[in-house]
């Protein structure tokens, strides 16, 4: 019968696997409803992160629709991540499909699988799922007794590379988009289920909740570039919309999830609690897609942080909280939150964090009010790009004064060490833009010396690789090849390592560029990439995130196999190297052009033009609108204080 506990499969498995404890769920705050507890049209979602149990635990996203969907009387929730391939052989081996952690249940007995992707690179762990759970990996393969594949997170602004196997996407904020979507499930069961599995989709699809892939036709033109997407006849007609709308929560007042946060058995990457103290970013960093697609800024109030971090604590017992947000030092009120916070906290064994790399004096102010009487790490700047010329060209809006004054600063307050981080290979960049990263970290290292008249001065350079995304100015960007990264981070290495004078004062982290050139392919590829996951996938790839498991080769001879064969039949011309390093054309129809993250085409394009000619676009927030689409169409405003309230003292307990 489906709903059953397979944990009796399960249990004589784990003691031939790694950390066992992943699979057994029982955390505190977890939950395990009864199968009909919503009687019998009970809606029952799956929420799955496509990556390991300790990277996925702590996953914001997952948490709160898990508390939003399991708090409705008529509707269950459990949780599953990727299983490692030790379990995946084991699990084929006895014939047990893929368990949720919560009640043990196999996946595909579940009315909906929802996958939350944060990065491209964990697409082939979802067919992984599909497979191990008896779910036809096409969708169009899929019976009235098959899950809903519903897929949602920032990766999914450009579904396409995955759309063969989804039934749907959600675009944008999920909270209020998972419940619109359990009401229409709810109502299409008691209707007796009218039109099975497709009739559910285009009551879904019509009422805009949800983008199903399927229902769109893609044309190509001779060369395989795109000619135009666009519904099937029968669908417009019925009221299925030409551009899908992304899901946009206004008031995160409304929505204090979660309220009672995950604490996991097992090891996670962070082992505290978080609270969202907004969401949104108008800095307009042109390689940023997060910044982008949550547009525009929403905060949550002072009070409503207080009462999310009170309320968190108590029911994790977590002794570390951390003020999330896309720029956190930016929230309007933030030298109130964290003053009141640290205050109310102070004595009490609560230690608070902010992640911001914000590069201001205001910032290690804020660094200092959270370290007060507790231990002092290091502080962490992100100007990205080692030039002036290039800090122009992605829109950072900070001068190398800027930094130097800051870490004078950092020094002067006490700091000993900082960590920078860049980014290699980003649009129009030169060997002497990176070269500019080794000048700027030795006058760091030279500033700290001098402000603080000690030795002890350390700087990390952390140099990530550029992958240009969907829904940003550098979407028409060609990707710097791979090879030509790799150089210029040799020669940079160099260059820091030839001048003895600061010998281990530098320390230098970077990763190779062959994963960003896969992670390009996959976050601006359109459905004919389907065809090369589903390759990668079948020739063994798995956590393509992970280093250890990732492998290019796999990755590149797979692209090409795909490639020259549907280049064979089509005479297009299809390359690893087309969908990457080429530069796309102002009137080229891109993939995601019929999915709206709300931002105009037009504005982004005109952003592009600027990042060429070096101009720079002031934040919104502090200036005045420049039009980039997104309030007029969601009939808003960005939400910024100051409020002028403050936090209400309380006991902490
Ligand atoms: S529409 Fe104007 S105010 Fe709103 S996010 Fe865009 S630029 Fe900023």
């Amino acid at each position: 019968m489906s709903g059953l506990s397979r944990y009796v499969d399960l249990e004589p498995l784990l003691e031939r696997v790694g950390r066992p404890l992943q699979y057994v769920g029982g955390e505190l705050n977890s939950q395990v409803k009864d199968w009909n507890c919503g009687g019998e049209h009970t809606v029952r979602w799956a929420l799955m992160y496509p990556d390991a149990y300790e990277v996925g635990v702590p996953n914001q996203g997952v948490m709160i629709l898990y508390e939003v969907l399991n708090e409705r009387a008529d509707t269950l929730a459990e949780r599953a991540y990727a299983v490692w391939p030790d379990l995946e052989a084991l699990l084929r081996g006895h014939g047990v499909p893929q368990l949720s952690v919560d009640g043990h249940r196999a996946l595909g007995d579940f009315d909906v699988l929802g996958v939350s992707f944060a990065t491209e690179l964990t697409y082939t762990n979802l067919l992984t799922t599909l497979d191990l759970s008896g779910i036809p990996l096409h969708a169009d393969e899929r019976t009235d007794e098959h899950p809903i594949v519903l897929i949602g997170g920032h990766a999914s602004f450009n579904p396409e590379p995955i759309s063969d196997f989804v039934d749907a996407v959600v675009i944008g904020d999920g909270e209020q988009a998972v419940l619109t979507v359990t009401d229409l499930i709810r109502e299409w069961k008691e209707a007796g289920r009218p039109g099975g599995r497709t009739g559910l989709l285009r009551r879904l699809a019509r009422d805009g909740s949800v983008y199903v892939p399927r229902f769109y036709h893609v044309q190509y033109l001779p060369d395989g570039r795109i000619r135009r997407v666009s519904p099937r006849a029968d669908l417009a007609a019925e009221g299925i919309p030409w551009r899908v709308a992304k899901h946009t929560v206004m008031d995160l007042d409304d929505w204090p999830y979660p309220k009672a946060p995950i604490v996991p058995l097992a090891e996670s990457v962070h082992e505290r609690m978080s609270v969202e103290i907004f969401r949104g970013c108008t800095r307009g960093c042109r390689f940023c897609q997060a910044g982008m697609i949550t547009r525009p800024v929403r905060e949550r109030s002072i009070e409503g942080i207080g009462t999310m971090v009170d309320r968190g604590l108590c029911a994790t017992g977590h002794e570390e909280v951390g003020l999330l947000s896309l720029s956190s030092a930016d929230h309007s009120e933030i030298a109130e939150i964290t003053r009141g916070l640290a205050d109310r906290y102070e004595g009490a064994n609560v230690g608070l964090s902010l992640p911001s790399t914000r590069v201001d004096a205001f910032n290690i102010d804020l660094a200092n009010e959270l370290s007060r009487g507790g231990r002092r790490s290091g502080l962490t700047f992100a100007p990205e790009g080692g030039s002036e010329r290039l800090r122009r060209v992605i829109n950072k809006q900070v001068s190398e004064q800027d930094l130097i004054d800051t870490v004078a600063a950092a020094f002067a307050a006490g700091w000993r060490q900082v960590k920078l981080y860049f980014m290699c290979g980003l649009p129009t960049e030169t060997d002497e833009d990176v070269l500019g990263i080794a000048d700027l970290a030795k006058r760091v290292i030279d500033t700290g010396r001098q402000v603080s008249g000690r030795r002890d001065i350390r700087c990390t350079v952390s140099i990530g690789g550029f992958v240009p995304k969907a829904h940003t100015p550098f979407q028409w960007a060609g990707q710097s090849p791979a090879e030509q990264t790799d150089a210029r981070l040799r020669l940079l290495r160099e260059a820091i390592r030839a001048d003895r004078r600061y010998g281990s004062a530098i320390g230098f982290r970077y990763h190779e560029g062959s994963p960003g050139i896969i992670e390009g392919l996959l976050s601006r590829g359109d459905r004919r990439v389907g065809a090369i996951i589903e390759a990668v996938w079948r020739a063994g790839g798995r956590f393509d995130g992970w280093s250890e498991h990732f492998s290019y080769q796999r990755w590149s001879q797979c692209a090409q196999q795909v490639c020259d064969q549907l280049n064979a039949e089509h005479g297009w011309e299809l390359s690893l190297d087309w969908y990457t390093t080429r530069e796309r054309g102002e009137l080229e129809v891109l993939p995601w052009d019929h999915l709206d993250s709300g931002l105009d085409k037009e504005w982004l394009w005109e952003d592009w033009q600027a990042a060429l000619a070096e101009d720079e676009q002031p934040d919104c927030r502090w200036s005045p609108c420049f039009d980039c689409g997104v309030c007029p169409q969601l009939g808003t405003d960005i939400q910024v204080g100051p409020t002028g309230r403050t936090l209400l003292p309380i006991q902490p307990r």
